[in-house]
Formats: C-alpha cells, structure tokens, sequence
C-alpha cells in the first residue's frame, strides 16, 4: 500500500476543499471498496478525507419524498420502516448484497460509487482499460462469465455490482450533490452511472471533488408494488449472475404502470424501457411476461463464457414479475 494522509472533516465544505485540491485525494466513509483496492495497490489516493462525521446519516419521511443520508448505513436503510413498506423492492435489494458485517459499514453514497468486481480490474498484471486507460481489455478474451451482455464497448465488458442502484433506477430516485464551488445539483439515477464507451475509467457523472450528501425517491403507489429478485452461485455473500427490479401496478387484470430494472449483466444498472413498453396495456400474464423478457435482452451481445446470463436473466425478470402481480389483480 502507498503512503497517503488522512483527514477528519468536520463539515461538508471542508471535506470538499480537501478533496478537489488534491488530484489523488478521495472521500472516505464506510470504506467497503476502497480500502480492498487500495490493499491491492488498484488504486492509491494520496488523501483520504473522512466524511463520517458529516451531518448526513437520516432518513427523513416526507409527504412527497423520502430523503436519505449519503451516510445511512446499507443495514439501516434496508431496515427503515418507510423504505421496507413504501420501497419494498429497496429493502430487498440491500439485503441481498454483501454481508450483514459489510452491510453495517457500506454507505448509501458508498453503494452508489461502487466499482467492477471485474477480476482483470483487481490484477494488476492484467490490461484493463478502466484501471489503465488505453491499456486494452484482458477480459474480452479471458474467462467473462460474470461479465456484461447489456450496455459493453470494445473497451470494457465489467458488470456493474450494486443491487441497491439496480432497485433505484426503478425508483426514480434522484442524487443530491455539493460541488466545490459550493452549489448543489440534483442528479437523476439514470444520468448518474456511465455506460464505458471508449471511456471506461470514467464510471459517475460526479467531478472530482462533488459529493453526494442525500438520495431523494418519490413516495408514489407503485413503488409500493416493487420487488427484487437475485440469482447468484451462491444463498449470501455473493453477487448477482442475474437480478431484475419490478414495479407494476394492475387494474382489472391488465398493467397499468410497470418499471424494470436489471443488474449482475450489464455495465451499469440497468432499466429497460423496452420492456416497460412491452408490459404496460397488456395482461398480467405469463406470455406478457415472456414478451418484456425478450424485450428486455434483444440488444444483448454475449462473450464466450456469459451467453447463458441472456436466457438466466430472462427467467429472473419472468419469475420477479409473476412474483409482485401475485394477488395484484
Ligand atoms: Fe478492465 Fe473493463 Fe476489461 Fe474488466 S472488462 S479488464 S474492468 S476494461
């Protein structure tokens, strides 16, 4: 590991100033991910700024929205009584992930930051676009089965391993942040993650020295029809192969309103409009729900070893669909 200094913010202004005046400097809160590549010499900030002493650990229960604290703990999140009745689909997606120790520590901002779990990323003998930029993609023609069908590029095939973003974009949740010049910007989820493109080491629409101080979802109906579903190689401690986040509401047995969202096989969380369109007017039946899945990956482009994750994620959103209309008619 690389020597680096280490700062205690005491407010949101001076946790900015700290980092946007040094290139090589980085927030730190629950330090999930960060201090695992750091370990691994993947990345090496030359600051770390504490952030945990911030004012932005509440969950705050509006009328029209919920706004969460950048530093809300995964676990407490998962946990809230609004998020578990008004989110459903949130909660379940945050228990899913990691482990109830990680889950204690990781933050609502530090979840939406997260980075590939990409094993070229994490080895520092491999070529890797996103840790070298121009680099190449060991990936591409290596071992890709937990990699991307949805969203990749020439440049990079890395799946995007939150569950708590793939449930967010189906929330309409929108990202608060500060900037260093002291304005704030609201950020809709669905602009906050990049697609790779030809610029893989490019992964939020954040500058440098921006921080996200809250997330705000609207408190409508549907949300409260929403659902999670993982599949993955193992019950806990493990990423999604495949994950679909729904919101559907009926009325007199057809769909009136349908949000989908996938994770664990595309480079960032994915919402598929495709299949809300296939969803919305028709009957909440198993052929709709056939339609929507192959809606949903008709662009997807396999490697050699993940052409399996197509017909995976098509049963998940299927069986996650048939799940929240249950009983819904
Ligand atoms: Fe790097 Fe992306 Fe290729 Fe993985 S898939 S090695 S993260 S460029």
């Amino acid at each position: 590991m690389q020597p680096f200094s280490f700062v205690q913010a005491k407010n949101a202004s001076g946790a900015i100033g700290a980092v946007s005046d040094a290139a090589g400097a980085s927030f730190f809160a629950g330090g999930t991910t960060l201090l695992d590549l750091m370990k691994l010499d993947v990345i090496a900030p030359t600051r770390l700024v504490d952030i945990n002493n911030l004012p932005f650990s509440k969950i705050e229960v509006g009328s029209e929205r919920v706004t969460i604290g950048a530093n809300v703990r995964n676990s407490d999140l998962a946990s809230h009584p609004a998020i578990r009745q008004g989110f459903p689909a949130l909660s379940e997606a945050l228990l899913s992930g990691a482990s109830a120790q990680l889950r204690n520590m990781a933050t609502t901002a530090g979840n939406l930051m997260q980075r590939t779990r990409c094993s070229y990323f994490r080895d520092l003998s491999a070529r890797c676009n996103k840790r070298n930029p121009g680099a190449g993609c060991d990936a591409i023609s290596g071992v890709n089965k937990n990699h991307a069908v949805l969203g990749t590029s020439e440049q990079c095939i890395a799946t995007h391993p939150s569950d708590m973003c793939v449930a967010l974009v189906i929330l309409d949740a929108t990202v608060q942040t500060q900037l260093p010049d002291g304005t704030t910007r609201l950020i809709p989820i669905g602009d906050f993650h990049l697609m790779p493109g030809s610029t893989p080491h490019m992964e939020t629409a954040l500058e440098h020295g921006e921080l996200i101080t809250h997330i705000h979802l609207p408190i409508v109906s549907l949300a409260r029809r929403s659902h999670y579903l993982k599949v993955r190689d193992r019950a806990s401690y493990e990423f999604a192969l495949a994950s679909a986040a729904v919101a559907v509401t009926t009325e007199g047995g057809v769909i009136a309103e349908a949000r989908v969202g996938l994770g664990g096989i595309a480079t960032r969380p994915w919402r598929s409009l495709e299949a809300e369109t296939a969803l919305i007017g028709q009957p909440a039946s198993d052929a709709t729900f056939l339609a929507a899945a192959n809606a949903a990956l008709a662009g997807a482009r396999p490697q050699q070893h993940n052409a399996f994750k197509i017909g995976l994620a098509k049963e998940t959103l299927m069986i996650a669909l048939q799940q929240v209309t249950k009983g819904n008619n």
